[in-house]
C-alpha cells in the first residue's frame, strides 16, 4: 500500500493510479536561462527518487517534466543580448542534462518545451474563450479568476470578498495575491512573437504546463509535483486552466518538496545565495555524495545546507559503498556443511528489505529507509569481515543492497552503469553481423525508449542520450 501526503487535502492517503500498475506524472522543470543551483536539484531529486520508489514496487511510470524556454527572464535576456532565445536557452538545456546524468536522475519519459507546443497552449486558450473563462484585451488574454469558484483551494489563499482582480501581466508574482494572470501576452517591439487568433504575442509561463501535460498524460492523471514556490499562483493557475478548460479533475494528488536553505533563507539564484553542482564538485566532492545529501532528509522538510553536511554525507556513503564493495568481493567459506554463523541471518535481511520498502512506501519516509540499509550493514559487516557468512547469505545480502540502491543509486560508480549502453551496441553489431536485422531493430529502439540515441559511422557506432 502507497501512501502520500497530498498537498491538495493537507494530509497522507492511500495512492492508487488511475490505471493499475502504471503511474503517470508531472513534474515541473527547470526555466532554462541560468545553470540550475543545488536548490533545484533538491526537488528534481525529490522527483527522482518518488519514481525510483514506484519503480522499485513494481509500477511503471510515464513521467513528464517541461522545460520552459520562453518566459520574461529568458526574453529579456534574448534581448540584451541580441540573439535569439534558442542561442540563450541551449547551453543551459544541455548544462541541465549533463548534471542530470552525473546526479543519476533517471531520465523522464517526455521532456516537452515549450517553444514546441504553442499549438497546444493556443487551443486551450481559444477553449477557455469559448467556455467563458477568459477575456481578451489589447492583443492580450488574460484568465478571469472571477469565473473560477474554487480558485485558491490547492494554496488556500482566500479569495477577495468582492472578487474584482487586478491583472498581472508578469510570468511569476510571490506575493499571497489573487489577480487575473497572462494566457497569452501580446507582442512588444523586438520580442520573439508566434502568430494567433488573438494576435502575434506569446504565451504565460503557467498555460505551458497544462497544455503539456495534459498532451502527453491526458486531461486526468495521477501526481502532479513541484516545489512548494510553485504551489502558489502556478499550480493554483494550472488547475483553474485545466479544469476550467475540460470540466475534470486534473492532478488526482499533489506533492510539493520543500526548499533548500542557506543560513535560514530559500537558496534562489536571485538571491545570489547559491552553489551550483559545478561549484561542488570543482570543490572535491562527490556526485552520490551531492545526491546523498539532497535525498537524506525527508522532502517535506525544508535541508539547511551546509558543506560541513556534505562531507558528512560523502562518509555514509563512503562506509556504505565499503560494505557493498567487501560483500561483492566476498568468499564464502566451502566447507561443506557448515552450519550458519547466526541463527536468523536470512530473515534479519528479508525483514530490512521489507522495512526499506515500507519505509518508502509511506509517503518517501527516508529515514525510515536509510535506518533499513545501515540495519542491514550493521547486521551483516561483522559476520562479513569474520568470513562466517555463507554463501545464501552473502547473496541475500547483495541482493537487497542492490535493490535499495535502486532508489538511492549511490554505491555503483557512474562508469559501470553505462555498461548497459555497450552492452547493447554489442548485441546489435553481432545481430546484424548474422544478418538478424530484426533483434537489431529490437536492440535500437529499447535503447531508444531508454533515452540512447545510436549513430553509425564507417567504423563503429558511438551514442548519445536523447534531450
Ligand atoms: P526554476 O528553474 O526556477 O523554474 O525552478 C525549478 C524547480 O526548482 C521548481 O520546482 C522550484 O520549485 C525548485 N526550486 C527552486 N529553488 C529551490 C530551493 N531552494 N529548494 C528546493 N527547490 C527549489
Ligand atoms: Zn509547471
Amino acid at each position: 500500500m502507497i501512501r502520500l501526503y497530498n498537498t491538495a487535502i493537507r494530509q497522507k492517503e492511500t495512492f492508487e493510479p488511475l490505471l493499475p500498475g502504471r503511474i503517470s506524472m508531472y513534474t515541473c522543470g527547470p526555466t532554462v536561462y541560468n545553470f540550475p543551483h543545488i536548490g533545484n536539484w533538491r526537488t528534481f531529486l525529490f522527483e527522482d527518487l518518488l519514481r525510483r520508489t514506484f519503480e522499485l514496487l513494481g509500477y511503471k511510470v510515464t513521467q513528464v517534466m517541461n522545460l520552459t524556454d520562453v518566459e520574461d527572464k529568458i526574453i529579456r535576456a534574448s534581448m540584451e543580448q541580441s540573439v535569439s532565445i534558442e542561442e540563450i536557452t541551449a547551453p543551459f538545456i544541455e548544462a541541465f542534462f549533463k548534471d542530470l546524468d552525473i546526479l543519476r536522475v533517471e531520465r523522464a519519459e517526455h521532456y516537452p518545451r515549450a517553444t514546441g507546443h504553442i499549438p497546444q497552449m493556443i487551443a486551450l486558450i481559444e477553449t477557455l474563450l469559448a467556455k467563458g473563462y477568459a477575456y481578451k484585451l489589447d492583443g492580450s488574454v488574460y484568465y478571469a479568476i472571477d469565473k473560477f469558484p474554487r480558485y485558491g483551494r490547492l494554496s488556500r489563499i482566500k479569495a477577495s470578498e468582492d472578487r474584482s482582480y487586478s491583472r498581472l501581466v508578469e510570468d511569476e508574482y510571490e506575493k499571497e495575491q489573487i489577480t487575473d494572470f497572462a494566457l497569452w501576452k501580446a507582442a512588444k517591439e523586438g520580442e520573439p512573437a508566434w502568430p494567433s487568433p488573438f494576435g502575434r504575442g506569446r504565451p504565460g509561463w503557467h498555460i505551458e504546463c497544462s497544455a503539456m501535460s495534459m498532451a502527453y498524460l491526458g486531461t486526468t492523471f495521477d501526481i502532479h509535483t513541484g516545489g512548494i514556490d510553485n504551489m502558489f499562483p502556478h499550480h493554483e493557475n494550472e488547475i483553474a486552466q485545466s479544469e476550467g478548460a475540460t470540466g475534470e479533475t486534473f492532478a488526482r494528488i499533489w506533492l510539493h518538496s520543500n526548499h533548500l536553505m542557506v543560513d535560514g533563507q530559500r537558496m534562489a539564484k536571485s538571491i545570489g545565495n547559491f552553489y551550483t553542482l559545478g561549484d561542488l564538485l570543482a570543490q572535491g566532492f562527490s556526485p552520490p555524495a551531492i545526491r546523498f545529501l539532497l535525498l537524506s532528509t525527508h522532502y517535506r522538510n525544508t535541508l539547511n545546507f551546509t558543506l560541513e553536511g556534505l562531507r558528512q554525507a560523502e562518509r555514509s556513503v563512503e562506509r556504505l559503498q565499503d560494505f557493498y564493495h567487501r560483500l561483492q568481493e566476498y568468499t564464502p567459506p566451502v566447507i561443506v556443511g557448515m552450519e550458519p554463523a547466526k541463527e536468523g541471518i536470512l530473515e534479519g535481511i528479508r525483514s530490512h528489505d521489507l522495512e526499506f520498502k515500507h519505509a518508502l512506501a509511506d509517503d518517501l519516509n527516508i529515514s525510515g529507509a536509510l535506518s533499513a540499509t545501515y540495519g542491514l550493514m550493521h547486521e551483516v559487516n561483522p559476520l562479513l569481515l569474520d568470513g562466517r557468512l555463507v554463501a545464501d547469505e552473502a547473496e541475500a545480502a547483495l541482493a537487497a543492497l542492490r535493490d535499495f540502491d535502486r532508489v538511492l543509486v549511490i554505491l555503483e560508480e557512474k562508469e559501470q552503469s553505462e555498461d548497459w549502453i555497450l552492452e547493447g551496441i554489442e548485441d546489435r553489431r553481432a545481430a546484424r553481423e548474422k544478418k538478424d536485422f530484426a533483434s537489431a531493430d529490437r536492440i535500437r529502439r529499447e535503447l531508444e525508449e531508454k533515452g540512447i540515441l545510436l549513430e553509425d559511422g564507417p567504423q563503429s557506432t558511438r551514442w548519445r542520450r536523447k534531450i
